[in-house]
């Protein structure tokens, strides 16, 4: 069995998965890596699958999966993404995406004050319903009267369990982020699922915040948070918001978890990037700072905590990729973090 089944995917993400990969390799760990290359574009077009059942065989009898990214331009109106994304989310039921966010250096934040500058939280984002369950339609379409309706599906069984993940996220405080003061009946859920939760946690703080007042309060007070626990469409949202808080998209790392089988999807929160891709230049940190949880999560927190530190120092040195300011390419910055492991 590998420890680390691979798929690199389109754009950019083979540039960066060979970033983490050769990070992976450096530790010596003697971490079996199973890496489905034909996953991709390509054979989507050619055959209209991207991920076939021997492929999900292949994942499932990994530990964990590394994902560059997914994603073409001129299969954008086709089913491609959904097919491979989803699909994996889907199998292994990965309802627990955890996206950390910290300022891994001063330079990067684009607030003035330094006070705002501690931000060190947890997006933990409902990955399977919610606004994007794909359930609803378009009734009387094409017609002046056309109606649109998209389903937001909430389930106690969906909501207890990301709540009870988010706590066993918190190191001092859980906060829940919803509209229920608007959307009534899912804002009913899960007010009551929440109120449970708490009660099964004793040991975190609570707060509760409306989601635009949250939005306003990651500007005003990022520092203030550590966990926050939303939707899939809040948390969607709520996240790009702290990436960018933190930096940029080319910093930010997401896992995909089921917390019971122990399984999880780990890529960059950014895409396939294709006005970047082949040219060399994708900064390689995100994927890096993935490949640091997924090894946390395989109980590697040395070399997890070695990458996030290397990380930072060539962000302080300058030794960064043109969209932090700097000149190296992916690889030369690949080689700055590992130089500086
Ligand atoms: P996809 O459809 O696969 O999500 P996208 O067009 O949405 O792709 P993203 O990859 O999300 O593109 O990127 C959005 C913007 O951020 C692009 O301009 C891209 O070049 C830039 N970007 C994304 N990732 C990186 C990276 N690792 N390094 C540098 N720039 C990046
Ligand atoms: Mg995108």
């Amino acid at each position: 069995m590998a420890a680390i089944s691979v798929i690199p995917g389109d754009g950019i993400g083979p540039e960066v998965v060979e970033s983490a990969l050769g990070l992976v390799d450096a530790f010596g760990l003697g971490l079996d890596v199973d890496v489905l290359d034909h996953v991709g574009a390509d054979r989507y077009r050619r055959e209209g699958v991207a991920l076939g059942e021997a492929d999900l065989a292949r994942v499932a009898a990994s530990g964990a999966v590394l994902l560059g990214a997914i994603g073409r331009p001129d299969l954008e109106h086709t089913g491609y993404v959904r097919d491979v994304l989803l699909e994996l989310r889907y199998a292994f039921d990965l309802y627990a995406n955890y996206r950390p966010v910290r300022l891994w250096h001063d330079r990067l934040s684009p607030l003035r004050d330094p006070a705002r500058r501690a931000l060190d939280c947890v997006i933990v984002r409902e990955n399977t319903e919610g606004l994007y369950s794909g359930i609803g339609g378009n009734l009387r379409a094409s017609s002046d009267h056309e109606v649109a309706v998209d389903a937001d599906v909430n389930t106690r069984h969906g909501v207890s369990r990301i709540l009870d993940f988010a706590f066993a996220t918190a190191r001092r405080e859980v906060c829940l982020v919803d509209k229920a003061n608007a959307v009534r009946a899912g804002g009913r859920l899960w007010q009551e699922c929440w109120r449970r939760a708490a009660e099964r946690h004793p040991g975190a703080a609570t707060r509760h915040l409306y989601v635009d007042a949250a939005a306003m309060k990651l500007v005003t007070e990022p520092e203030r948070f550590d966990v926050i626990v939303a939707s899939n469409s809040h948390g969607d949202i709520l996240s790009d918001l702290a990436a960018a808080l933190a930096g940029g998209i080319g910093l930010a790392p997401s896992a995909s978890l089921n917390p019971e089988s122990g399984f999880g999807m780990f890529e960059p929160v950014h895409g396939s990037a294709p006005d970047i891709a082949g040219r060399g230049v994708a900064n390689p940190f995100a994927c890096l700072l993935t490949a640091a949880l997924l090894l946390r999560h395989l109980g590697h927190d040395t070399e997890a905590a070695a990458t996030e530190a290397a990380v930072a120092g060539s962000i302080a040195a300058g030794r960064t990729t043109p969209d932090l300011g700097g000149t190296l390419s992916t690889r030369e910055a690949t080689r700055a973090v590992l130089a500086a492991l």
